[in-house]
């Protein structure tokens, strides 16, 4: 038997069940109320995905077809089309999702050129026997399975990329003569930094549950730097008896905790989703104390991270190291934004 059979198979035998992500069941089982939970950028990602579930769809359609909206849009300079650049100016995406049903994940890391990297993880879960595909290999995937090739760097990503290089010192690029000054003389240059990202996680109608995360990282990172969203475990993870769980923000500290599968992990033990992401935020806290540099004078942490969490009941939470800030919620009844519990207060330093 070839290893394609063998697996196709084999998870059938095994379970009786060969579900493909987005087959519905004829009658929905679940009695429990459904949900949609996002990062702050993610009102329109939760409507439209609690309208799909709503009609039935199988919550890794909703979600994905959620944060294609995000993607898509130019303004959103922390996600797909419009994302801020890395240091050579290329936009550089990461993305992954995961389906509850099937336990299944796929994901791209480094991607350019390609508006919908959720759409292509997506792919990678269904289409290949991987869960990661980077780079070249990703974007050669992403075009045999028809995906077209196009610039993802807006004029306004480009001018504000332009303005993070001249504002470097110590090298050949300046900013123009006549542009505002500092007191001390220096171009006061409005910059844009972005870690953000988004991420959205479904409870649907026969009571199974996904996720996706999407990113365009941090902003003018290293080329091929990758972050915390395309790795499952980090950026996202799902357990389809437990819950789920997504993060958005500094991906360096969640990919050395692999706090969302932490978090799903505290949520098995019992916790709610909200008190499963405050002690996977407090692990990240303690361990990032470990490391100076990572911590401000006052001994307060020097990068801020989110996390957001779905349980099977529809119970949901979400946290962030510094706030106040939102995150996306429908909660079956309405969609809104909600205030995170957080740590710290915002000061200027911290980004
Ligand atoms: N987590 C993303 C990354 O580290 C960025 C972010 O969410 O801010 O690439």
């Amino acid at each position: 038997m070839d290893r394609r059979k063998f697996l196709k198979t084999g998870v059938a035998g095994a379970t009786g069940l060969m579900m493909a992500p987005g087959i519905k069941a004829a009658t929905p089982s679940f009695k429990g109320r459904t949900v949609v939970i996002s990062s702050g950028n993610g009102l329109r990602a939760t409507a439209q995905a609690m309208e799909l579930i709503r009609n039935g769809s199988d919550a890794l359609d909703a979600v994905i077809a959620g944060v294609n909206i995000v993607e898509a849009d130019p303004d959103d300079m922390s996600v797909g089309y419009g994302g801020l650049p890395n240091e050579e100016g290329v936009v550089e995406l990461d993305s992954c999702c995961m389906h509850g049903p099937t336990h299944n994940a796929g994901a791209v890391a480094a991607l350019q050129g390609i508006k919908y990297p959720s759409r292509v993880a997506r792919l990678v879960m269904e289409r290949t026997d991987h869960v990661l595909l980077v780079g070249q290999g990703a974007l050669r995937f992403a075009k045999a399975h028809g995906f077209k090739e196009e610039n993802l760097l807006t004029d306004k990503a480009r001018k504000a990329w332009l303005r993070w290089k001249e504002a470097r010192p110590d090298d050949d690029w300046f900013p123009p003569e006549d542009v505002d000054k500092d007191k001390k003389g220096k171009a006061a240059l409005d910059i844009p930094f972005t870690y953000g990202t988004i991420t959205c996680l479904g409870l649907d109608l026969n009571g199974n549950i996904s996720g996706v995360t999407t990113t365009s990282g941090l902003s003018y990172k290293i080329p091929g730097r990758v972050g915390d969203s395309p790795i499952i475990g980090a950026g996202l993870y799902v357990d389809n008896e437990v819950g789920a769980c997504g993060s958005t923000g500094r991906g360096e500290e969640n990919l050395k905790n692999l706090t969302s599968h932490l978090i799903v992990e505290f949520m098995r033990q019992g916790m709610t989703p909200q008190n499963a992401c405050m002690a996977g935020l407090k692990r990240v806290l303690e361990k990032a104390r470990l490391m100076p540099r990572l911590m401000k004078k006052n001994g307060h942490p020097a990068f801020n991270i989110q996390y957001y969490a779905i349980n099977k009941a529809g119970e949901f939470g979400a946290c962030s190291m510094y706030g106040p800030v939102r995150f996306a919620v429908h909660d079956g009844q309405e969609n809104h934004h909600q205030q995170a519990e957080y740590l710290f207060e915002w000061d200027k330093k911290t980004r």
